[in-house]
């Protein structure tokens, strides 16, 4: 109807954009020509066969694809003698220029990670991308990425959801997922843990002129040794642990000869628990040691700690609506985080995303989740923990899961 009803020149005009258009398909249909699911065979190769950690997950790919396609001779380790075949060549390279790629070129799929965790999640993409029909795949969440071509940086270090769908420990690499119960070797205000029995008055905060058995004195040599024997014997010396360093939950500080020297005042503890956390720091140079910006060490120290030092800041003074950035609790905590970054390298932000009080009506969170995500990142935090249901059921939990894991490796991913 409107090539027949108008003049010449739109008619040409007419066939003009549409053979731009067929042409642009055509260009379109012979880029992707080719998916990465259009072979008889993948042939799954290390890029170097004399690199431990290449043949490793190279091995690892081919044998769930073995095993995922009903080995089916699918999947081949040597080249294949007849019939189409990809090329999947798998590299762990520490000086890529991203943490991931997926590259297709040709027939060959280039799977490239910084490290053996991400390729672990990589090679998951790649199962779980839906290309090809022949791989089992209904046992694992969807992709994030475009398996053929992707490349990127995890956005943030520590991924934590402490919800009931995040509680499968296999799962949780899958995902790229943290928990607090398997990768921290002391969490929240667990610190009365270190000692096997009674807490030794010695090790006890000095308050109103006698021992207070609800604190704890830093500047305690027992407690420190009781610490490091802690540290120690669960976790050994090789490093790779997160500690959360935290008194106990309450106002009570240290008022002793040694914690007033440091600089304790009645109502902040900032000194003395830093320089504990330094001692620490320096004793395990490969584990992480965290403080916490809260009640008594609210305020960061006046030095700066080492480098595997770090500091949890909650997030509770944020309020959980649309359109936070640019109001006065954002500028506060925007203020308390620049503050933090002067004195330590790692900054973690503990988030919410549950309606505490009703775990039944679906809180649809992901939007305001999505926007928090951003703006943590631009203040420059390495970590998140967001607190979830832990082990108890709440509706819509497992989608919302699956979606945070993704948006707390690329926070920009459209919801
Ligand atoms: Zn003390």
């Amino acid at each position: 109807m409107y090539i027949c009803n108008c003049s010449y020149t739109s008619k040409l005009k007419a066939v003009f954009f549409f053979g731009l258009i067929l042409s642009l398909c055509c260009a379109c249909s012979r880029a992707g020509a080719r998916r990465v699911s259009s072979y008889d065979h993948y042939w799954v190769k290390a890029a170097d066969e004399r690199v431990e950690a290449d043949r490793k997950w190279a091995d690892y790919l081919f044998n769930h694809l073995d095993r995922r396609t009903g080995s089916r001779s699918v999947a081949l380790r040597q080249k294949p003698a007849q019939g189409t075949f990809l090329q999947i060549v798998v590299h762990v390279d520490a000086k890529g220029k991203h943490d991931y790629s997926a590259v297709l070129d040709g027939d060959v799929l280039r799977l490239t990670a910084c490290d053996e965790d991400k390729m672990l999640w990589l090679i998951y993409q790649f199962l779980a991308s839906g290309e090809d029909p022949r791989i089992e795949a209904s046992d694992l969440p969807p992709a994030m990425i475009d398996i053929a071509h992707a490349e990127g940086d995890f956005a943030f270090e520590y991924r934590g959801i402490y919800s009931p769908s995040n509680a499968d420990p296999e799962l949780m690499p899958v995902t790229a997922s943290h928990h607090v119960d398997y990768d921290w070797g002391l969490w929240g205000h667990n610190l009365r843990r270190v000692f096997p029995g009674e807490v030794p008055e010695e090790a006890l905060a000095w308050v109103d002129g006698q021992r207070d058995e609800n604190q704890f004195c830093f500047s305690s040599e027992l407690l420190f040794k009781a610490v490091e024997a802690y540290v120690t014997d669960n976790y050994g010396e090789a490093g790779g642990v997160r500690f959360a360093i935290m008194p106990n939950d309450n106002g009570a500080v240290c008022a002793c000869k040694a914690c007033m020297a440091a600089g304790n005042t009645r109502k902040v503890a900032t000194p003395s628990v830093s320089r504990f956390i330094r001692r620490l720091a320096e004793r395990y140079p490969h584990h992480l040691f965290f403080t916490s910006s809260y009640r008594t060490t609210e305020v960061p120290p006046a030095e700066p700690l080492p480098q595997n030092a770090g500091v949890i800041i909650s997030a509770m003074d944020l309020p959980l609506r649309p359109d936070f950035a640019g109001k006065r609790p954002a500028e506060n905590f925007s203020r308390k985080v620049k503050e933090w970054r002067k004195v330590v390298s790692r900054i973690y932000v503990w988030d919410y995303m549950r309606n505490f009080d009703d775990y039944f009506t679906p809180y649809p969170c992901l939007g305001v989740l999505s926007e928090r995500l951003r703006y943590f990142h631009s203040l420059g935090v390495k970590g998140l923990f967001y607190n979830g249901s832990g082990y108890d059921y709440a509706s819509f939990d497992d989608l919302q899961t699956a979606a945070l894991a993704c948006m707390l490796i690329n926070p920009d991913l459209p919801l």
